[in-house]
């Protein structure tokens, strides 16, 4: 009886084409079949192999039984906004998310790089079980095929903001950029992607040298190192003034659009003073400043969003300071659309 070939050994979304090619070779499959399966995985969306109706039906079996997805959607939420929010089971049953955010003609997909996250922002509910493990290049990829599903067309945005540190998992990362650019996959732009970080001028540096062509988020949240140290714990301390200057290098070099993230909390980040304080940071950089205001999370009642009058006084000061500002809509509130929320409610809930 002849020896059947090689088994794939887990999901094959996340490879690109040349390494699907020798995987799908070990398995006696001519070279054509890569091709074909990853336009069917990342220009087509279609994530179940039994779907992939160009593949033989002996291969689609073998695929949907050796080499399945390495996500499924568990749970899916819109909101009256239509800002829509995934959970999607991991194979170790685990649980990360993914948001949806259309906008005029634009849909925006805001994907996770880890399970949990290191950073612990205390107005994010990813950090709050810290860092529990790195995700897949299949796992970080694999949230865009559900979220064309789900639409019925592409999406035209990519933004590495859910749960986790993108630069603390940086080689998967850049294979999941790779992929979602590649021409014969879904073709991105590079220039829709954003990638955002909480980390270290250096990690900003090694992106810009990465010449990935994507755009950066800078996570500030704070003016002055002694604010940032309170509401980014995780985040590497007195960095204020070089993580931006890191973030003009990275907008100077690689010609893209470097933002700093700016979350607004009653009281403790919103006033006057931390305005202008932040003005004096930014002052004559090329960065633009995105202040989102604060979505209420569960588990700290003692946050508060900012007052609108707060809110709209902070982005007037940064304006007449010359700092390019734009002041977001809070998006998704009835859905706990705050990151990592609602993958930490259905985590909570299975260890009651
Ligand atoms: S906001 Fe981002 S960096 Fe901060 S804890 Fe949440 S996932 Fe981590």
């Amino acid at each position: 009886m002849a020896e059947r070939a090689a088994a794939p050994e887990g999901p094959l979304t996340g490879d690109l084409p040349e390494v699907l090619a020798e995987r799908l070779a070990a398995m006696g499959e001519p070279p054509y079949r890569a091709r074909q399966l990853f336009r069917a995985f990342h220009a087509e969306g279609r994530l179940d192999p039994q779907s992939i109706t160009t593949l033989p039906a002996a291969l689609r079996e073998r695929l949907a039984q050796e080499a399945p997805p390495a996500t499924t959607l568990k749970e899916a939420q819109e909101a009256a906004d239509g800002t829509t929010k995934l959970l999607l089971g991991l194979a170790d049953g685990r649980a990360v998310e993914s948001v949806l955010i259309p906008e005029n003609d634009r849909v925006t997909v805001c994907v996770s790089t880890q399970v949990g996250c290191p950073i612990r922002c205390i107005f994010c509910a990813s950090g709050v079980r810290g860092l529990l493990r790195n995700l897949t290049p299949a796992e970080i990829v694999e949230p865009l095929i559900h979220a064309r599903a789900r639409l019925g067309k592409r999406p035209t945005h990519i933004v590495l903001m859910g749960m986790g540190e993108p630069l603390l998992n940086l080689d998967a990362v850049v294979q999941a950029i790779r992929i979602w650019t590649h021409p014969d996959g879904m073709g991105m732009s590079p220039r829709r992607i954003t990638v955002s970080t909480a980390l270290t001028p250096q990690r900003i540096d090694a992106l810009a040298a990465a010449d990935l062509g994507v755009n950066l988020a800078v996570s500030l949240h704070a003016p002055d190192d002694v604010t940032r140290a309170e509401l980014v714990p995780g985040s590497p301390v007195g960095r204020v003034k070089a993580l931006v200057e890191a973030a003009a290098r990275f907008a100077t070099t690689t010609r893209r659009d470097a933002t700093v993230e700016y979350v607004l909390i009653d009281k403790l980040n919103d006033q006057p003073a931390h305005a202008e304080a932040l003005a004096d940071v930014l002052e004559g950089l090329p960065i633009h400043v995105n202040l989102i205001p604060f979505n209420p999370v569960s588990h700290r009642p003692d946050l508060a969003p900012p007052s609108g009058l707060a809110a709209t006084g902070f982005a007037r000061r940064l304006a007449e300071r010359n700092v390019s500002v734009t002041l977001r809509t809070q998006r998704g509130e009835d859905i706990a659309a705050a990151c990592g929320q609602l993958a930490l409610e259905r985590a909570l809930g299975e260890d009651d």
